[in-house]
């Protein structure tokens, strides 16, 4: 085979850490742009790292002409440098320019990142989104609060348009009386309003990509639907399968969520966030283009191809066609390690990993390198069974409580 491309990755997170586990056992190499001492960093000491912001243009520059392709973990990057580096190439010396792709493409990237636009083109597309409008800026928001308040009734969404990640962004608007706070709060976004989704579950269905060089869509392929739970709009646990949710549902947002990926571009691993409704019919709230939280559990339940090798098989274009995506595992629980109060809040929750054991449930447990701030994603535990007959939730009770005792 010949050499393998080089891959640069914007952000050297928790995400960027995972990618670089399986890049190791592919043997890619794996440049990150981020702070040293980043989770990538720690464990990849290559020298050719860039030290710096995945936004700042000149060290996004620097990455690209240090490698052949680039991806991101985080889809808060500059993606007018993206699209310059892809289209127009970066200058290697000599007038030299080089033209390095971005995957998934920096147009896919700039469209989700803007999460309104991000739905009007999948509402565009016929994809079923919450109903949303924009939220006019200074003088005219309160207008268009009370435009909201009537076109969507009590309580809806106020959300920032950019830049949110684990519901930072969000505020939810109960009646009038909560207007003058929004506008405390977030009155210096640009924003919109969404009409609240009365859901019974979350799902998450993660979706690879593939592309040839020319960029048309080879094909996508979908892992099941994940269970997602969100507390203080920040996600904290996810189950596989999902609980009470029929199969007939499962299998229909794992069809919607490739057709959502159709409608993007560039090779990669991407999440379909959705609601699904009283009567059973689902609405996505929104698209990551990237490997994903609710995806985590893949490394351990798909093991062949998880999201991580998925990422880097899609960009390689190494996945084998008629992939299936079905887990080795009945079940799978992943909780997420947040940081509580004190700085080891989390350590009876790391602690539990290494002394409970069942013969029936096999515990992962997942560090990631960083120091501890509330609510901050510092690990994840994925607990998995392989046997169809075995309750995994009553098993990983002792793991979720833990868990949940942090966040009292
Ligand atoms: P992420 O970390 O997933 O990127 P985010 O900051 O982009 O989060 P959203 O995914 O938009 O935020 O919302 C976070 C959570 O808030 C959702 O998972 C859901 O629980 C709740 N939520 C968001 N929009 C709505 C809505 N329209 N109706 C009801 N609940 C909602
Ligand atoms: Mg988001
Ligand atoms: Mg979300």
């Amino acid at each position: 085979m010949a050499k393998k491309p080089v891959i640069g990755i914007l952000g050297g997170g928790q995400l960027g850490r995972m990618l670089q586990e399986q890049a190791a056992l592919l043997g890619v190499e794996l440049l990150a742009l981020d702070e040293a001492g980043s989770p990538v960093r720690q464990i990849n000491q290559n020298d050719k790292h860039v030290t710096g912001s995945f936004r700042d243009p000149e060290k996004i520059r620097e990455l690209a002409k240090r490698c052949d392709v680039l991806t991101v973990e985080i889809e808060h990057v500059n993606t007018q440098v993206l699209e310059e580096i892809a289209t127009v190439g970066v200058d290697v010396g000599d007038g030299q320019m080089k033209k390095v792709p971005v995957h998934p493409s920096w147009e896919t990237i700039r469209l989700i990142q803007d999460k309104y636009l991000q739905k009007e083109h999948f509402k565009k597309a016929g994809i079923p989104i919450a109903p949303q409008m924009v939220v006019e800026s200074g003088d005219a928001m309160l207008a268009s609060f009370q435009e909201a308040g009537k076109n969507f009734g009590f309580p809806f969404m106020l959300k920032s348009r950019k830049e949110s990640y684990d519901g930072r962004g969000n505020f939810k608007i109960n009646g009038p009386e909560d207007f003058e706070g929004a506008i405390q709060s977030m009155g210096k976004l640009s924003l919109y309003a969404e009409k609240f989704q009365p859901f019974t579950k979350e799902l998450a269905v993660m979706v690879i990509r593939t592309e040839d060089d020319a960029g048309k869509l080879r094909d996508t392929y979908a892992y099941p639907a994940v269970e997602t739970i969100h507390e203080d709009s920040i996600c904290t646990k996810v189950f596989y399968p999902p609980r009470q949710v029929s199969a007939k549902v499962g299998e229909e947002a794992r069809k919607l969520a490739s057709d959502v990926i159709k409608t993007v571009n560039g090779r990669g691993v991407f999440a379909v966030e959705m609601f699904v409704l009283e009567d059973g019919s689902l609405v996505v709230n929104e698209v990551a283009p990237r490997p994903h939280n609710s995806g985590h559990y893949t490394i351990e339940a798909v093991p062949y191809m998880s999201q991580y090798r998925a990422q880097l098989c899609s960009i390689l274009d190494i996945i084998p066609p008629s992939i299936k995506l079905q887990p080795r595992v009945s079940s799978a629980i992943m909780v997420n390690i947040l940081g509580g109060a004190k700085e080891d809040s989390h350590d009876p929750l790391v602690d539990l990993t290494h002394s409970l054991y069942d013969d029936n449930m096999d515990i992962f447990l997942h560090l990631y390198g960083k120091s501890s701030k509330p609510s901050r994603k510092i690990g994840h535990i994925t607990a998995i069974s392989y046997s169809p007959d075995v309750n995994l939730e009553q098993l990983a009770a002792p793991l979720i409580k833990a868990a949940d005792d942090i966040r009292q």
